[in-house]
C-alpha cells in the first residue's frame, strides 16, 4: 500500500476518492502571440466559445447556491460574458495577440477602471479577475481554477488553501483536506479545524495523486494511505463510534479540581458566532475582523464595519467578545492595506504596523468597534495583532481610550512582545498569545511552507518557554491581567492541558474543538497540568514534548484521539 505522511492537523479518519485542487492559472507570457496556423477570426470565436462556457458554468452553480454566494456567483457570471471586457479582447485579437493574452490585458483593464470607480464597483475587481482566469483555463483544455465541483463527496488535495478559499469550501462536499504545503499553523489547518475536516499537511508527493484515487486519511496521525482495506475501514468505524461517545461541551471550561479555564471561540463574522454559542463557547476569544473584509477591495465604511461587529456582539450577550483590529498582510492580505510587493510579507507592514503606511483606516476601524459596542449586550474587549514593542501597546491603548473602548489589550506573536510582558502589560488591560504567529517568529518558519512543518510547531519547547514568560509577566506586573492563547495551539486537546499547566488563563479555539479541549482538560487536575507543562518544558525537541505529554493522558485513547 502506498502511504503518505504529513502533519496531523485535524483529528478525524475517512476513506474516499481524490480531486486534485486545479493549479492557478498562469499569467500567458508578454507579448504573446497567435499561432501563424490560426486566424484572428478563428481566435476571437475560441474566446467567445469560452467566455461563454464559463459563463455557463458560473450560472449553474449560481443556481445551486443560496443566499451571499449566489448573488457573488450571478454577478460573477454576467461578467464573464461582459461585452467591454470581451470588446477590448477582440481589438488585441485583431492586432496578432493571441486569445489567452488578449482576456488577460482586458481584464486587468476592466479590473482597474473597476477599482478607480470605488465602492461596490471597486469588489467587482476581484471577480473579473477571476472570469479572465477561468476564461483562460478553459482556452488551454486545463481545469477551472478554485475547488472542484463535484456531484459527489470527496477528499481534497492541494498545494496549500487560502483564506478565501473557505467562501468556496462545500463541507457537505469535503471529506477531508490533504495538502502538500502549508504547515501546521497554515490557512488549511485552520479551515479544516473550523469544519471539523479531517486534515493532513505538508505530505510530500501527494500531488502526485489521481484524481479518482480511493485513500484512508488519519488526520490525529497525519496519513494518508491509498487503496485502504478491511484495517482501515476498522479505524474509520472505530472514529466514528469514539465521535458519538464525545459529549457536547457543557460550557464550563475546569480542570478535574475545578480551576476554571473560560474556553472561548476564534469566529470570523457573525455565522460562526452564532454557531459557536450553540457550540456552548463561553465568549469568543478572537474575532478575526479581516475575515468579515477578505473579498472586499476597498476599506469597509464605518456603518458596514458596525453592522458585522454588531452581528457578532449580539451572539454573545453578556459574555465577553474580544475583537482584534484587522491583521491583514501576509498570509491574509486585504488589496486596502497591504504592498503586495513587498520581499518578506511576514516580516514586513501587516497587522498593527499597516497603521503607519495607511494611517486612518485603524481609527475608523476602532470608531466602529466602539459604535457597535455602544448599547450591545456584550462586554467588548479590543486587541492589535503584530504588537513587538512597549510603545506599539501604550499608542494602541490611547488610540482605543479615545475612541471609547475601554478594555485594550495587544497580542503576543512576536518573541519582543513575550519578552517584555511585564512592560506590556503595563500599557493595557490584558495580553492574547497568538501561538501561530509566535511559533513562526520563534523558529524563524514560514507558516505557509509545508517543509518547515516540524520546525513550525507550538510543541516547540523555545514556544513553551515564551508562553511561560509571557505569564510571568503578568506576574510580575503584579495586577494579575489575563493572558489568554488565541493559536491553534488552543485547540490541541493535549497541548490545551500544558498552556494551562504554564498558568494561561484563557483557551480561545475553533468552537468544533470546544467539546474535544472540554473533555480532556477536565481529566487532568491543574497541579498534573503543571507537570505535564514541566515534562514539555523540558524535552529535547516538539515531537518528544508531544510524545510525553500525549503518554500521560489515559483519556486520549478513548475520545479516538
Ligand atoms: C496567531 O497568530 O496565533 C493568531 C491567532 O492569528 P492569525 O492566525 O490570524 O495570524
Ligand atoms: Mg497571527
Amino acid at each position: 500500500m502506498q502511504n503518505f505522511s504529513g502533519v496531523g492537523v485535524s483529528p478525524g479518519r475517512i476513506i474516499g476518492s481524490v480531486r486534485q485542487m486545479p493549479k492557478p492559472v498562469s499569467e500567458p507570457p508578454v507579448g504573446e502571440r497567435m499561432s501563424s496556423s490560426t486566424t484572428a477570426d478563428e481566435a476571437t470565436a475560441s474566446l467567445r466559445a469560452a467566455s461563454k462556457v464559463v459563463q455557463a458554468e458560473l450560472q449553474g452553480r449560481a443556481a445551486a447556491a443560496t443566499g451571499a454566494s449566489k448573488a457573488v456567483l450571478e454577478a460573477t457570471a454576467l461578467m464573464a460574458a461582459d461585452p467591454m471586457l470581451i470588446k477590448a479582447a477582440v481589438k488585441l485579437i485583431a492586432t496578432g495577440t493571441s486569445a489567452e493574452r488578449a482576456i488577460w490585458e482586458s481584464g486587468a483593464s476592466v479590473a482597474e477602471m473597476l477599482h478607480n470607480l470605488g465602492g461596490y464597483m471597486a469588489d467587482r475587481a476581484t471577480d473579473v479577475l477571476d472570469v479572465r482566469a477561468r476564461i483562460v483555463a478553459e482556452l488551454r483544455g486545463v481545469p477551472a481554477p478554485g475547488i472542484p465541483q463535484s456531484t459527489e463527496p470527496f477528499i481534497l488535495v492541494a498545494e496549500d488553501l487560502a483564506p478565501a478559499d473557505t467562501a468556496t469550501l462545500d463541507p457537505a462536499k469535503v471529506l477531508a483536506l490533504v495538502t502538500s504545503g502549508g504547515g501546521p499553523q497554515s490557512h488549511t489547518a485552520i479551515i479544516a479545524r473550523a469544519l471539523g475536516l479531517p486534515a493532513v499537511v505538508a505530505a510530500p508527493g501527494v500531488d502526485e495523486l489521481v484524481d479518482g484515487t480511493e485513500v484512508y486519511v488519519d488526520g490525529a496521525a497525519g496519513t494518508v494511505s491509498v487503496n485502504p482495506g478491511a484495517d482501515e475501514q476498522a479505524l474509520v468505524a472505530a472514529w466514528l463510534l469514539a465521535a458519538e461517545t464525545l459529549a457536547v461541551f457543557d460550557g464550563t471550561g475546569s480542570t478535574a479540581d475545578g480551576h476554571l479555564v473560560p474556553l472561548l471561540a476564534n469566529v470570523g463574522g457573525a455565522v460562526d458566532a452564532v454557531k459557536a454559542a450553540e457550540l456552548g463557547a463561553q465568549g469568543v476569544g478572537l474575532l478575526r475582523t479581516e475575515f468579515c473584509f477578505l473579498e472586499r477591495d476597498t476599506e469597509p465604511t464605518i456603518d458596514e464595519q458596525v453592522v458585522a461587529y454588531r452581528g457578532v456582539f449580539d451572539a454573545f450577550p453578556g459574555k465577553k467578545v474580544v475583537v482584534r483590529t484587522l491583521d491583514a498582510g501576509a498570509d491574509k492580505p486585504l488589496p486596502f492595506l497591504t504592498d503586495t510587493t513587498e520581499p518578506n510579507p511576514s516580516l514586513g507592514v501587516r497587522g498593527y504596523r499597516t497603521d503607519l503606511t495607511t494611517p486612518g483606516v485603524l481609527k475608523r476601524q476602532l470608531t466602529a468597534i466602539a459604535t457597535a459596542a455602544t448599547d450591545s449586550p456584550a462586554e467588548v474587549w479590543v486587541m492589535a495583532p503584530m504588537i513587538a514593542t512597549v510603545d506599539e501597546a501604550a499608542d494602541f491603548a490611547a488610540m482605543c481610550r479615545v475612541a471609547g473602548l475601554k478594555i485594550p489589550g495587544v497580542m503576543v506573536e512576536v518573541p519582543s512582545a513575550a519578552l517584555l510582558a511585564d512592560r506590556i502589560l503595563g500599557e493595557v488591560d490584558f495580553v492574547s498569545l497568538g501561538t501561530n504567529d509566535l511559533t513562526q517568529y520563534t523558529m524563524a518558519a514560514d507558516r505557509q511552507l509545508g517543509t518547515l512543518a516540524a520546525l513550525n510547531s507550538p510543541w516547540q519547547p523555545a514556544v513553551l518557554h515564551l508562553i511561560k514568560l509571557t505569564v510571568a509577566g503578568s506576574i510580575a506586573q503584579g495586577k494579575n491581567k489575563p493572558v489568554g492563547v488565541c493559536g491553534e495551539a488552543a485547540a490541541d486537546p493535549v497541548l490545551a492541558v500544558v498552556l494551562v499547566g504554564l498558568g494561561v488563563s484563557t483557551l480561545s479555539m475553533t468552537a468544533r474543538s470546544l467539546s474535544a479541549v472540554g473533555a480532556v482538560l477536565k481529566s487532568v487536575t491543574l497541579d498534573e497540568a503543571k507537570r505535564l507543562a514541566e515534562l514539555a518544558l523540558s524535552a529535547r525537541n516538539a515531537d518528544e514534548a508531544r510524545t510525553r505529554v500525549r503518554a500521560e493522558l489515559p483519556i486520549l485513547e478513548k475520545l479516538g484521539l
